[in-house]
């Protein structure tokens, strides 16, 4: 059941006041601060080389953006884009942008792989239990995906 299903709290994490990002003062698992975005990325991920931008200011639909602003968040999914492609090897990117759970404007980055699991379908991490890093898979991801990304032009 969405949280949305319950007004009051639903109307807390819209306006941000009960917003755990905004209450945070960051995205969980920040692994990046960009311009207009918090890039995240954690150990537990529904596909290798899996990152989240999340807005640096409370917003739940994109078009609740300035136009500004919009085109700064945008210019961090397109710079974030491309630096986990370079990093994955990923055959094709899967970008999302939901909010159904928490309304505070997020941009899911999903690689897509060859032979993966999903293959015929969008990702459902929800079906996805097993860790997909071994090792220091993780590490060495978040290090190949943050040096794609400082090569990335801005
Ligand atoms: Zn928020």
């Amino acid at each position: 059941m969405s949280r949305w299903n319950d007004p009051a709290a639903w109307r807390g994490l819209c306006d941000g006041s009960s917003c755990p990002v905004c209450l945070r003062g960051i995205a969980l698992d920040t692994i990046a601060t960009m311009e207009a975005a918090w890039l995240a990325m954690a150990e537990r991920a529904p596909m290798p080389g899996y990152a989240c931008l999340v807005s640096r200011v409370h917003a739940v639909e994109l078009h609740d953006l300035t136009v500004a602003q919009a085109e700064a968040f945008m210019r961090d999914v397109r710079r974030t884009s491309a630096a986990v492609s370079a990093a994955t090897g990923a055959v094709k990117l899967n970008l999302e942008i939901h909010g159904n759970t928490l309304p505070h404007l997020h941009v899911h980055v999903f690689p897509r792989y060859i032979g993966d699991r999903f293959e015929r379908g969008p990702i459902d991490p929800s079906q996805v239990s097993e860790p997909v890093y071994t090792g220091n898979g993780f590490a060495e991801m978040r290090h190949r995906i943050l040096r794609a990304l400082e090569s990335e032009v801005t």
